[in-house]
């Protein structure tokens, strides 16, 4: 499997957008979406972009877990693993990676997290040991298996320059139910900001960590799973005050992010930019070497949405 491996999912248009909007975005074979009458809406011609895999809005949640499931099997052979959701606010990242809002996370609809953990238990042996550390990236880091909720520091280890979170609960979990029982605590207390165009939208990085140790085959890996903040830009938001520098915040964590992964696969860069953002730094342990990423992008296909759907697009491209 390729490093990194980037996967577009198109979400079923919601009625209003089948009343102001019309549908723009087709997908194309296996792998290409295209953007139609593109110039009506960003000035642009026909576009299409190609993909490891694209989705389109009946595509089920196993449909979706299937590109991203030989993960699991990296993971237990030692391989850091992440997988990211991406994509403006509302175009399905917290659906797909962990189900339907009150979805039990053990259900026919769960997303690709406990997918995930389903398989990455079902792969262990007697000894193995996999904690699990829940984090929140909002204005700062909190901790969203401590019920204080402070605030946290990273920290660099001198000894090997990674970077550890201080004080952060690092839970040993024996099974899938407990696992995903911790995991609906964590996003029951994942801080939501109000904002104009989804009163309930998540403003904040969830990352859920999972570190495997198996003695038995001395393997160790860290496998991370992550739901980004909205990519929405600042002016279609209307963002003002606190709003407009969350929003500019946001969007440079993401950037720096995009910086990475580009860095990473790319063939000629020396550098790879993790200390331009806490989450790229909060990341870097499981990016970079052998490391196997997926990248899941989410758009709307109403042409309301088209230009944050272009933007996010790119940013998937980008990061093949
Ligand atoms: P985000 O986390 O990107 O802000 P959500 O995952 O919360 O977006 O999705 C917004 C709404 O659309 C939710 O009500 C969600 O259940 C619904 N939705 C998203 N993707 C799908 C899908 N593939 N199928 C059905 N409903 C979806
Ligand atoms: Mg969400």
């Amino acid at each position: 499997m390729d490093r990194v491996r980037v996967l577009c999912r198109v979400r079923p248009t919601t009625a209003e957008e089948q009343t102001r909007g019309e549908r723009v975005v087709a997908i194309q074979g296996a792998q290409r979406l295209r953007l139609q009458n593109a110039a009506e809406y960003v000035g642009e011609h026909e576009a299409s972009w190609a993909f490891d895999a694209a989705y389109d809005t009946d595509a089920s949640q196993a449909q979706v877990y299937e590109s991203i499931q030989p993960i699991t099997q990296d993971v237990l052979r030692g391989f850091h693993a992440t997988v990211f959701a991406y994509g403006q606010t509302g175009a399905g990242k917290t659906h797909s990676m962990f189900g339907p809002p009150d979805c039990s996370l053990d259900g026919p609809d769960a997303g690709v997290v406990p997918r995930l953990l389903k398989d990455l238990f079902a792969g262990l042996t007697a000894g193995d040991e996999v904690r699990v550390s829940c984090l929140e990236l909002y204005d700062d880091l909190r901790d969203l298996l401590n019920e204080e909720h402070r605030p946290l520091k990273l920290r660099e280890n001198r000894k090997d320059g990674s970077v550890v979170v201080d004080g952060a609960v690092d839970a040993v979990v024996k099974d899938v139910p407990a696992t995903l029982a911790l995991l609906e605590r964590a996003l029951v207390r994942r801080v939501v900001a109000s904002h104009e165009m989804n009163a309930d939208s998540s403003r904040s990085h969830f990352v859920a960590s999972f570190r495997v140790t198996r003695p038995s085959i001395n393997a160790s890996a860290i496998m991370r799973l992550v739901d980004l903040a909205g990519s929405e830009r600042v002016a279609k938001t209307k963002a003002t005050g606190g709003t407009l520098n969350e929003a500019k915040r946001i969007n440079s964590s993401l950037s720096a992010l995009g910086n990475v992964i580009a860095a990473l696969t790319s063939s000629t860069a020396t550098h790879v930019p993790y200390r331009d953002s806490k989450l790229t730094r909060l990341l870097q342990s499981s990016l970079g070497g052998n490391a196997k990423t997926a990248l899941l992008v989410c758009v709307s296909a109403s042409s309301l949405h088209a230009e944050e759907t272009v933007s996010t697009l790119r940013f998937g491209v980008r990061a093949k």
